[in-house]
């Protein structure tokens, strides 16, 4: 499916075309350190497709847990995350993009959770935490 989206800012837009049966969340160390969050929310857009505005701010982390180097994308200015891909010069291959920032995220539903083993206890339970409609 063709997906679009951009940074908080309106700074990066991307685009592309993906599978929407390869969303995953990721419960990795990295991803709650670089979300600010509990976990992260992907889907690969393969490179060929993949198309930008913008100039992110990249870095390279190797993760721990894999062994694996992957080039994070931000955002300079808002700092929200684009996505992350193998290093190297040029197009790469795939890149997977951060849900959130994406138009279509109401229709890219989670159909895996990958690094189950440092998920944040409590996102099991998430729908017995109290609930308010807007800001409490
Ligand atoms: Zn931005
Ligand atoms: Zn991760």
């Amino acid at each position: 499916m063709r997906i679009d989206g951009a940074c908080h800012c309106g700074t990066i837009t991307i685009e592309g075309e993906a599978d929407p049966e390869k969303v995953s969340i990721c419960h990795c160390t990295d991803c709650q350190a670089r979300t600010g969050s509990a976990f992260g929310v992907s889907i690969p857009i393969p490179g060929d497709t993949f198309r930008m505005t913008g100039e992110p701010t990249t870095y390279l982390k190797t993760t721990a847990d894999s062994g694996n180097p992957r080039l994070q994308a931000f955002c300079p200015r808002c700092g929200s995350s684009i996505y992350s891909t193998t290093p190297g010069e040029g197009r790469q291959a795939s890149y997977m993009v951060r849900v959130g920032i994406l138009w279509q995220r109401d229709q890219l539903l989670p159909k895996r959770q990958n690094w189950y083993r440092s998920a944040q206890q409590w996102v099991t339970g998430i729908d017995a935490i109290h609930k308010n409609q807007k800001q409490a």
